[in-house]
């Protein structure tokens, strides 16, 4: 019996030893590597599931040509690259994987607040220069964190690991999040806000940890960002497209924002040219010392790199074995 073909489409290269282990008795496991996802074409139409990572957008031009393709999983947490909806209308259910990096993505963003909040970052950049001013004064003011509002949009399995730590540095945890059934503020010892702007109006930091949706998208701009208050900070280690970060800069001269960490952009990598890159780039720029950059890298860590290799092939496994599948999005 011809075995099952399972297709990792992007990110893994070298060995497949993590997938071929849990898969061997019931598919051959192929990683084709690619870029573009016109690439695909050709060579993932028989597959019979689909391993996606986060660098590539699989549509409807490559869904409508698969031929009995059981499970495309989005080796992540965030789908917002794969046509869920369309899968769905040709019978093709989409799962991912949403636990492999939570508290890995949680410990980043309350270690970009510290780097910020504490004037890490902040010396580590201004020291640099052979002639620059060894003495604290250039940072001030900072403030004590205890008390001071930790702001989150988005109070689910990542928001809530990054609520468990503010608390624990003595934060005042407040969250926005309308889709949360009630109850989730007392489980946690933390403050719900209905509104948007009742939260913006409180952050000292705020937290985004929302998926990326129509909903969502740059849920957090030029005019919202306005309405925090001022020398307050921003960190962003959910979807580049959360933030419109063109606002950044302007709002960090203006002194709106005293920093921002930003894991995450519309674009990765960046192009030079972007505004948020040129202000970061450019030791005369405020931003150049109170803006943090990431490379998409607030999930990783050896464990959880291996958790989501090892997740995405287990429910390809569950697939090809016509057992009931997990983690289903759409
Ligand atoms: P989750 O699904 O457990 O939580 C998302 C929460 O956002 C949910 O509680 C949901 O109700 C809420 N939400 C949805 N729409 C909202 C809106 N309009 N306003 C406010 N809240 C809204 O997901 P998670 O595991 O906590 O992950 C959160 C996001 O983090 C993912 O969607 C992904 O995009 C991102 N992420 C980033 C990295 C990274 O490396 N930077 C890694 C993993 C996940």
């Amino acid at each position: 019996m011809t075995k099952a073909r399972a297709i990792i489409a992007d990110f893994q290269h070298g060995s497949l030893d993590v997938e071929q282990e849990i898969l061997k008795d019931v598919a051959t496991v192929e990683s084709l590597d690619v870029h573009n996802e016109s690439e695909l074409w050709g060579r993932i139409e028989d597959a019979d599931c689909i391993m996606v990572y986060h660098t590539l957008k699989v549509t409807k031009a490559t869904i409508e040509r698969l031929k009995h393709c059981k499970l495309i999983v989005r080796c992540g947490v965030g789908y917002d690259n794969v046509d869920y909806a369309f899968a769905r209308t040709r019978g093709i259910p989409v799962a991912n994987v949403p636990d492999y990096g939570t508290e890995e993505v949680a410990d980043s963003a309350i270690g970009l607040m510290l780097a910020l909040t504490r004037g890490i970052n902040f010396h580590n950049t201004f020291l640099r220069p052979a002639d620059a001013d060894w003495r604290f004064h250039h940072v001030a003011p900072l403030y004590r964190l205890r008390s001071r509002t930790f702001a989150i949009i988005g109070l689910g399995r990542i928001g809530t690991a990054a609520a468990i730590r503010a608390k624990a540095l003595g934060m005042d945890v407040i969250f926005y999040d309308p889709y949360k059934p009630d109850g989730y503020d007392k489980a946690l010892g933390v403050r719900r806000v209905e509104t948007l702007d009742e939260l913006l109006a409180q952050a000292f930091v705020l937290s985004c940890h929302c998926p990326l949706t129509p909903e969502t998208h740059h849920i957090v701009n030029a005019a919202t960002i306005e309405k925090m208050p001022p020398g307050s900070y921003l960190i962003n280690t959910s979807r580049g497209n959360v933030v419109d970060v063109t606002s950044i800069p302007a709002a960090i001269a203006s002194g709106r924002l005293a920093g921002a960490g930003i894991d995450v952009l519309p674009q990765e990598p960046p192009p030079a040219d972007h505004p948020l890159i040129t202000a970061w780039r450019d030791p005369q720029h405020p931003a150049h010392h109170r803006v943090i950059l990431n490379a998409h890298n607030a999930f990783y860590s050896v464990e959880g790199l291996r958790d989501m290799r090892v997740k995405g092939a287990e429910a390809c496994r569950r697939a090809l074995l016509g057992q009931t599948l997990r983690n289903m999005v759409n």
